[in-house]
């Protein structure tokens, strides 16, 4: 059976994922797995559709010590092991500048364009990068497909898009590009399957996780974002502060000799959740904390979504429907209750009951605003673009060579 591999790659970790393609162009997830601990204690897991495990090891440093050495190891057990021989590889790049609207085939013309993009995402698009260059190199053939995080913000008016610079940072690419946009693209398109009605007017989706941001959907295409130039603007997220008042970043340089590279592993690593609570980044943590700080960290992050919400309710000219995905969103019944309770005022009657069970729907019938529970699957997201570049791409798919 013909499948596609779904790569996202990071600073110390390589998940993937196996999707099979079955008749019309459905696709049924297989298998997740990651290789982590690269470069100090790597390690493969991996687990079927069901869950159950199918391989956990342990490997030796000097054998895994970078991105291609895990993306090696990997492609090993999926062809010697598991006898899977992908016939095409979708991979999350955080970054497509200003020009990538759509995913795209990738040659080393498309890779040379994305290296300029580094500058705008330095701690992620390198390690993005590196995977679909090692592989390029060992398997010219086999078709890679990029699916970019910001390309579904690129439907944004110009207005959106611009910071208060001189215009000519612009069109260097300083501006606000958005990010998530694999997660809002899954839920744009799973909404008219859930509420037709609301999935075709004003929605506001609340992807909170590890990282958090707000989109605004209009007729299912993003109007507005609360990321910008990079993924530390908007709201506060586990270790990034989300909105913060540049002149802090004055300060920290001019009365804390806080360097570039300092400031830059300040704002990614130790502020937001983990730096405001002085606890931890991780929601479960704080929620079951009786720590003041853990209780203030809470606030804050509920506050700010709901004053986010009021700024995407304005760029939408109103609302119609509510929807909370990812980690926190999908999972904590406890901030979206203290969340909806707050935007009470925008015509939401929440229904605690279905809350507390994670029901999809979590307002009550007579709420002017409905709130919905949906999990996003970004990578459902990456393996449906590859394939529909695939089919639409004629030179990439006769004599395909395949991954190893
Ligand atoms: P994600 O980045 O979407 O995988 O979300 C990860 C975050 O979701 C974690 O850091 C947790 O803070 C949060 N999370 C996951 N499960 C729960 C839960 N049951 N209650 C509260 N937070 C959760």
């Amino acid at each position: 059976m013909d499948t596609i591999l779904v790569v996202n790659a990071g600073s110390s970790s390589v998940k993937f994922q196996i999707f099979a393609i079955e008749g019309e162009g459905r696709l049924r997830r297989q298998i997740k797995g990651q290789m982590d601990g690269i470069g100090s204690r790597p390690r493969l897991r991996a687990v079927d559709a069901n869950g159950d495990p199918l391989a956990e090891r342990a490997y030796q440093i000097e054998s895994v010590s970078d991105i291609p050495a895990a993306m090696a190891v990997a492609g090993a057990w999926l062809r010697d092991e598991l006898r899977i021989n992908p016939m095409a590889v979708g991979h999350r790049v955080v970054h497509g500048g200003p020009d990538y609207e759509r995913p795209v085939l990738i040659d080393y013309g498309v890779v040379s364009r994305l290296e300029r993009y580094v500058a705008l995402a330095p701690l992620h698009q390198p390690h993005n990068l590196a995977p679909i260059r090692s592989l390029l190199a060992n398997f010219p053939s086999l078709p890679q497909v990029a699916c970019f995080d910001t390309a579904f913000h690129r439907t944004h008016g110009t207005v959106a898009d611009y910071y208060a610079i001189p215009y000519q940072l612009h069109a260097e690419g300083v501006r606000r590009y958005g990010f998530h946009g694999l997660s809002y693209e899954y839920i744009a398109r799973t909404l008219p399957q859930i509420a037709p009605d609301v999935a075709k007017g004003r929605v506001i989706v609340a992807h909170l996780g590890s990282g958090a941001s707000m989109c605004a959907l209009k007729g299912g295409r993003s109007v507005e974002s609360t990321m910008g130039f990079t993924a530390l603007d908007g709201l506060p997220m586990g270790t990034r502060p989300g909105q913060i008042d540049p002149g802090v970043v004055l300060y920290l340089i001019s009365e804390k000799g806080m360097s570039a590279s300092n400031v830059q592993d300040f704002l990614y690593r130790s502020c937001g959740l983990k730096g405001l609570s002085g606890v931890s980044n991780d929601m479960r943590q704080l929620e079951a904390s009786n720590d003041p700080h853990a209780i203030l960290a809470i606030e804050y992050f509920v506050y700010r979504i709901c004053l986010n919400a009021g700024m995407l309710a304005a760029a939408l000219q109103g609302l119609d429907a509510f929807v909370f995905t990812a980690g926190i969103g999908e999972n904590s019944a406890g901030i979206r209750s203290r969340i909806v309770e707050q935007l009470a005022w925008l015509g939401i009657a929440f229904d605690p009951v279905a809350n507390a069970s994670h029901a999809r729907l979590i307002s009550r019938s007579d709420s002017r605003i409905p709130v919905y529970v949906v999990p996003t699957d970004e990578e459902l997201m990456i393996a449906q673009h590859t394939l529909s570049v695939l089919l639409n791409s004629p030179s990439s798919s006769p004599n395909r060579e395949r991954v190893s």
